[in-house]
């Protein structure tokens, strides 16, 4: 199984976006620090590690770090907003650290959409030259863009842009808004969007790739919102594979692991034919309205064929639908809710230092904020 552990290296970010999910924490990461995470997810037989944050490029040893895990065996992958890429000799540096897949991040090609959800201007021709960098030096390029109110409505323009201006990337993920966290939970008003409200667009950007070719994932969006390509939806695929990842939180929360999800569903998904497939509605909050979602009556089984049968899944093993079938009701007996893993190694740490650079860094964002119009998150609890 191609389980994928998460490390956040960093929580600050060069960026203010008024739904970071993720915002910046007193706790910091050294080199020997995240050594012992790659160390975890080797011992517990990962495939890969992402490296995120914050924005994990502002970490001074991130090459050392990507280095290290590609030597323990584990594919590199690195989620970004491309700043820091956009530099050839930093790009260089990942590149020959062993990164092969850099997930760039962009939420709209409109630059005053972007500048709007980024907090700065000129963020868009930074990502660009990332993308082409990364692209030149053979690893392979992402696009990640994160479904909110202010981009619902384009996601195929979006899509037509890359299609157009950089044919080589060949994968895009979209993840829909996570308002349960950070800025995210406490500006939902401005960001969270209705699912009507990128239905349609989403539907033609997948319709769109899959014309040209191109692969995607969707996360947290429930499946009857993504039409005919309920097999790309993310937490789908991993409950028909029954993957797991670890994420070790540079915060309180630390590391946790999901195997399954505290998603919400309405009373009608019990008559739904997707819902044991179904990751439901992300939402640990009243965000997203359980009312817009409507029980599907269709065949599940083209959806699992169609992801036991992917060949370019990085985990794909032939399984016959049978042999899935009796695995799957075993684990459907056995499975949990997330939580936090008992066993899981410190991650980062809170020095004097770390507490002075958090201070100084919510100082400065809360001008930030003021001046966009935007909350601030709650400040991180103290579990001193
Ligand atoms: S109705 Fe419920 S179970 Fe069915 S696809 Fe929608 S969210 Fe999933």
């Amino acid at each position: 199984m191609a389980n994928l552990g998460y490390i956040q290296v960093v929580r600050h970010c060069n960026h203010f976006c008024g739904f970071c999910s993720n915002p910046t924490t007193p706790y910091t990461h050294t080199l020997a620090s995240m050594q012992v995470l790659v160390d975890d997810f080797v011992r517990r037989g990962y495939f890969g590690v992402i490296l995120t944050g914050g924005e994990p490029t502002l970490h001074p040893e991130l090459p050392e770090i990507a280095a290290y895990a590609a030597r323990q065996g584990l594919h590199v992958r690195m989620i970004t907003n491309g700043s820091r890429l956009a530099d050839p000799a930093f790009a260089r540096a990942m590149a020959a650290a062993g990164l092969q897949i850099v997930h760039v991040s962009v939420y709209s090609v409109r630059p005053e959409v972007e500048a709007r959800l980024r907090g700065c201007e000129g963020t868009l021709d930074r990502a660009f030259a990332a993308i082409d960098n990364a692209l030149g030096l053979g690893v392979e390029v992402n696009i990640n863009c994160v479904i909110n109110r202010h981009n619902a409505d384009h996601l195929d323009d979006n899509v037509r842009y890359f299609l157009k201006e950089h044919p080589r990337v060949r994968h895009f993920v979209w993840n829909n808004l996570d308002p349960s966290m950070g800025r995210a939970e406490v500006n939902q008003d401005q960001f969270t969007p209705r699912l009507a409200d990128f239905e349609a667009s989403l539907g033609r950007a997948m319709r769109l790739l899959h014309r040209g070719g191109r692969s995607f994932r969707v996360e947290k969006v429930p499946l009857c919102y993504m039409g005919e390509f309920a097999w790309a939806s993310t937490e789908t695929r991993k409950i028909v594979k029954g993957e797991e990842r670890i994420v070790h939180f540079l915060d309180a929360k630390q590391t946790v692991r999901q195997t399954d999800w505290e998603h919400r569903y309405a009373p009608g998904c019990a008559a739904c034919s997707l819902r044991p497939i179904c990751g439901g509605l992300f939402d640990r909050g009243d965000a997203y309205d359980p009312a817009e979602l409507a029980p599907q009556f269709v065949d599940p089984e083209p959806v699992v064929r169609a992801i036991l049968e992917d060949p370019r899944d990085p985990s794909f093993s032939r399984v016959s639908l049978a042999q899935w079938q009796a695995a799957f009701s075993d684990r459907a007996r056995g499975t949990g809710p997330q939580g936090q893993v008992a066993d899981g190694p410190a991650v980062g740490e809170r020095s004097p230092q770390g507490e002075r650079l958090y201070a100084a860094r919510r100082r400065a964002e809360a001008r930030k904020a003021e001046a966009l119009g935007v909350a601030m998150e709650r400040p991180e609890r103290d579990e001193g």
